[in-house]
């Protein structure tokens, strides 16, 4: 141990938690620290003062007691991939659960129970197996917990709901170190809450899902085409998106073409505007789906076809790598008008660097039929999801690229719902707007039942009350 964690551990040795545990703890002084205490965004370069690698639910009760005896603010680890920072901490105890990534399937059930710290690779890979899957995230290094506690957008969100619409179950540990478990009859108001108010609870040690038959092969991919066509594309997807088929979801991306062999290399670096889909139907009739949208504008390239799910859920992997500067910012919106529409296709031909999107998002379907209120998840009937994504390397570019996305979420505020999906809120200090007054109220009600003292903080924080003394 450390001098300097001795001081900030005080009585309790780190040598007692090391015994305490079946997993381990990575401190300062042990060689594997640095690569122990990376999360995705490469802006969050923290240093914890120690680092809990949990084998299962006691070593996270344990690291749970352990914190709150030494007062150390407590930072939980998923899939790592928080844009705000929020699974790591200077001076803290991360508590990572990567290596709790067991899936296992129920094929018959078509359920699926997932260790709290798996990533979508980890769920697709097992799923996939029985031809059966869940809405999952874009990009498969993303994590199960963070993802699914926020919502959950994903490729199949219109055809089997959110992420957090098919959480069935979970397993809690809470602040007081008890693990409880949460269903629509044992403690629903809780399953009501990791339904989208995020990590505020408790850390979830398993999660069950259900599943759906899916592929293994589907309609998706990508069109790309110049950013001359992103108006009219935009336009034809507004109105295409009141009669879609639940079947289809599907995301316009004003973006820049990257260095991909698929692409022809003279629009590597040049603005487009892409069109990218899943649809969990029949692969024969994806292209009867999409026939209005493909044809808006002569495309640079075309590569929407049948496709391997498990190649759709990877194929966005090597354009976010771990390690890049990251900052998202987004809202939900009531509408897509053209003057919404002139605004973003300018500001996207703006943009500071090639990694600088504007997600136009559909929503509907699944996601639309489940009452407001249901869920944590605080809105339901928003046509449409706007995201700013911007990755960069040199950090010299920062403020230009946090800059951009503010720009475009600030163009959309006329547009705005006012609500926002807390996965892509880039700030730490929007949670009540995002989830408006009923959602909040009754989340605050649920953080003081189960985090009267809020221990779980690093997060989209729903503030306790404090006691009347
Ligand atoms: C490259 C990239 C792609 C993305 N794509 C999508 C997408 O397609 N759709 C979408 O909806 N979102 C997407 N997101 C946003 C993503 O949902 C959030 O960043 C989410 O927090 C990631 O979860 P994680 O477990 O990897 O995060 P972590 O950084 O590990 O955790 C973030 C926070 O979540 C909570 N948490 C995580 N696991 C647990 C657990 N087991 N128990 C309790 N609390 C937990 C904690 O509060 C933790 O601090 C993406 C993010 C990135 C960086």
């Amino acid at each position: 141990m450390t001098a300097i964690s001795a001081r900030v551990l005080g009585e309790a040795t780190v040598q007692e938690l090391r015994e305490a545990l079946r997993g381990e703890v990575v401190t300062p002084a042990d060689p594997d620290y640095d690569d122990a205490r990376l999360v995705w965004n490469g802006l969050h370069d923290a240093r914890p003062a120690l680092i809990v690698r949990c084998a299962g639910a006691a070593d996270v009760i344990a690291a749970v007691g352990f914190a709150r005896s030494n007062d150390l603010p407590i930072a939980v680890r998923g899939g790592g991939h928080s844009v705000v920072g929020f699974s790591t901490s200077d001076g803290g105890i991360v508590i990572d659960l990567s290596r709790m990534n067991e899936v296992h399937v129920d094929p018959e059930a078509r359920r699926a129970t997932v260790g709290g710290g798996a990533v979508w690779a980890d769920v697709d890979h097992e799923t996939q197996a029985h031809g059966l899957a869940t809405t999952g995230g874009l990009v498969s290094s993303t994590g199960v917990g963070g993802f699914t506690l926020g919502g959950g957008i994903g490729w199949t969100l219109r055809k089997f709901g959110l992420a957090c619409d098919n959480l069935v179950a979970a397993e809690v540990v809470t602040a007081d170190g008890r693990l409880v478990r949460a269903t629509e009859t044992d403690n629903p108001e809780l399953l009501w809450g990791l339904r989208g108010g995020g990590g505020n609870f408790g850390i979830v040690t398993q999660f069950e899902f259900e599943l759906h038959p899916l592929g293994p092969t589907v309609y998706a991919g990508a069109i790309f085409y110049p950013a001359e066509a992103a108006p009219a594309l935009l336009r034809t997807f507004r109105s295409w998106a009141d009669t879609a088929p639940d079947d289809i979801t599907a995301l316009v991306n004003l973006t820049t073409a990257p260095p991909l062999p698929a692409i022809p290399a003279e629009w590597h670096g040049q603005k487009i505007v892409a069109l990218l889909a899943v649809s969990a139907g029949p692969p024969e009739d994806g292209d009867a789906l999409i026939a209005d949208l493909r044809s808006v504008a002569e495309p640079i390239v075309d590569l929407m076809g049948p496709m391997p799910y498990l190649a759709m859920q990877t194929l966005l992997d090597p354009l976010w790598e771990h390690g890049i500067k990251a900052y998202f910012k987004t809202t939900n919106l009531a509408r897509l008008d053209d003057e919404l529409i002139e605004r973003l296709c300018r500001i996207h031909l703006e943009s500071p660097g090639p990694q600088c999107e504007i997600h136009v998002q559909n929503m509907g379907g699944a996601v639309g039929r489940v009452a407001d209120g249901a869920t944590a998840f605080p809105e339901r009937s928003m046509p449409f999801v706007l995201n700013a994504v911007t990755g960069w390397h040199d950090a010299s570019l920062g403020d230009a690229h946090v800059e951009w996305a503010r720009t475009v979420i600030g163009a959309a505020a006329d547009a705005s719902t006012g609500r926002a999906y807390v996965n892509f809120l880039g700030d730490a200090d929007s949670a009540q707007a995002a989830y408006g007054e009923a959602t909040y109220k009754r989340l605050v009600a649920l953080k003081n039942a189960y985090d009267p003292t809020n221990v779980f903080r690093r997060n989209q924080n729903i503030a306790p009350l404090a006691k009347a003394a």
